[in-house]
């Protein structure tokens, strides 16, 4: 028999924004399907109307565009096995809930929720289970005519999968081996509510997984308890040859310490947990995002791939073609990951160095607006060429250590530590022959500049380039004199030194 084409999805409730956690888990799956020649599947899971958020599916789409995540298939793209949110499912999901009845594999229950509260406060650790159900409110206890004039008369219910006692179910995991569980731990759970009309997620999880034709579930270990009760429904299904294979990919921590990384963890040490920024359309509240954090994509996915997995060498840089030919589900760990953004911004900066100037330059171009400068963009691109490889993070570091490109410095004074150690005696006039040697250039290029100069310097023994510096930068940072001065145009050279002159005599 030949293996069924490898298919994959990233399955997301569009409950708020996308957290950093669930991006790894679409990279795991998109690298895994890309490597396999295999389609990546996007579904939208959106059963839970109270938990609903308007803005979340929007917002996830354009993560994955931003961070170079494709999907093959899916919401907002198209496909044979559409629809693919799973509101627009409903019709689907109750022919198989049918089905579950029909063939006692579910039972209805009409408890309320006042009742089964009541219960919880009755029973210590109450489960609605082969133990308890048969005190329940149900099908399994009142009559089929009890059940139909319930029914009939509009009382709301839901329907529970009846799950058989004492048993091991064996949940065979990539990465975790064979996980071995008890069904008399699991309770009878919800599979969809008649209140409106929709099936839980377990429910459409599994069924849509099986028409989807899914091969592989990558998902996050907070999904492995679940993991028991969808083998037990694909048992009841029939549908156990064409399971899915399963993945529960390791938590990722806290950088300091133990538990789960959180928003607040984010908050506390200054890191996104979001792909995006997020609006929280209810409360107003804005949440940082990588993106507008200024992180290049790229470094994102890069960081990402290595929490929970590694090459097995010592290699770090791995770009997605990289990750595409090298990941490996079944060399995933099993312990959790901590979440170093320190590391991420390491990366970052690798990233920088090794992105085009060209791909750069908006972003410093912005910057540069929002401090009054308006330049063209081939002088932004020069400019973050010359200044990149000063360790930077973040292209918005750049501005700090390069605003003396755009605008003369304002004053020039000996309480700047470094004019005062290199505006000597000799300054002045050494000064003021380097700018008469420079007006004499026709061509103002580094080379030219670097030809004169440098002869004039081995002849007389002097040393200019410090008190240089303090003229045309006003203390002691920027790049290559010549580069600089090149950049900056002879008579805006020339400017500078005229007034340092003048002002440090
Ligand atoms: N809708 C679930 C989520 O929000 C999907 C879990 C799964 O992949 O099965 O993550």
């Amino acid at each position: 028999m030949t293996e069924p084409k490898v298919r994959v999805r990233f399955a997301p409730s569009p409950t708020g924004p996308l957290h950093i956690g669930g991006v790894r888990t679409a990279l795991y799956n998109y690298l895994f399907a890309r490597q396999h020649g295999g389609e990546f599947v996007f579904r939208i899971e959106d059963t839970d109307s109270n938990r609903f958020v308007p803005g979340a599916e929007e917002y996830i789409i354009e993560s994955f565009k931003w961070l170079g995540i494709r999907f093959d298939e899916g919401v907002g793209i198209g496909g044979d096995y559409g629809p693919y949110r799973q509101s627009e499912r409903r019709a689907i999901y109750k022919e198989y809930v049918d089905r579950l009845l029909s063939e006692g594999k579910a039972y209805i229950a009409f408890d309320t929720p006042e009742e089964l509260e009541a219960r919880r406060k009755e029973v210590p650790n109450f489960q609605y289970d082969a133990h308890t159900r048969d005190t329940m409110r149900n099908s399994l206890t009142l009559s089929p005519d009890e059940v139909s004039r319930l029914i009939d008369g509009g009382t709301q219910y839901v329907v529970r999968f009846k799950v058989e006692p004492g048993e091991d179910i064996h949940v065979d995991d990539i990465i975790r081996g064979d996980v071995k569980i008890n069904s008399s731990i699991l309770d009878d759970k919800v599979l969809y509510k008649s209140a409106d009309g929709l099936p839980t997620y377990h429910l459409a999880n599994i069924v849509d997984d099986h028409l989807m034709r899914i091969t592989h579930v990558i998902r996050g270990e907070e999904w492995l308890p679940s993991a028991p009760l969808h083998v037990l429904l694909y048992r009841a299904f029939g549908w156990t040859d064409s399971m899915p294979r399963f993945a529960h990919l390791p938590l990722l921590l806290k950088p300091d310490g133990k538990g789960k990384l959180s928003k607040r963890d984010g908050d506390r040490l200054g890191f996104p947990v979001f792909p995006l920024e997020w609006h929280d359309p209810k409360t107003g509240d804005v949440s940082s995002g990588y993106r507008e954090s200024g992180y290049l994509p790229e470094a994102v996915i890069n960081f990402l791939a290595l929490l929970g997995w590694n090459p097995g060498t010592d290699q770090e840089i791995l770009s997605m073609d990289d990750l595409i030919r090298l990941f490996d589900l079944a060399h995933c760990s099993k312990a959790g990951a901590k979440f170093d953004y320190v590391k991420g911004m390491w990366f970052n900066r690798e990233y920088i160095l090794k992105t085009d100037n060209a791909v750069l330059a908006p972003a410093f171009d912005r910057i540069l607006r929002q401090n009054g400068i308006e330049t063209t963009m081939d002088r932004v691109e020069a400019v973050v060429g010359m200044m990149k490889m000063k360790k930077i993070s973040f292209i918005r570091e750049l501005w700090p250590l390069c605003d003396f490109f755009f605008r003369a410095p304002e004053h020039y004074s000996t309480d700047d530590k470094f004019t005062r150690k290199n505006w000597n005696e000799g300054a002045a006039a050494d000064m003021t022959a380097l700018a008469g040697l420079l007006e004499g250039l026709t061509d103002f290029s580094v080379e030219s500049q670097r030809a004169v100069v440098d002869r004039w310097a081995e002849e007389t023994g002097k040393k200019p380039w410090n008190a240089w510096r303090v003229c045309l930068v006003g203390t002691g940072k920027g790049p290559d004199m010549y580069e600089l001065a090149a950049f900056l145009g002879k008579d805006e050279t020339l400017n500078r030194m005229r007034r340092a002159i003048q002002a440090l005599g």
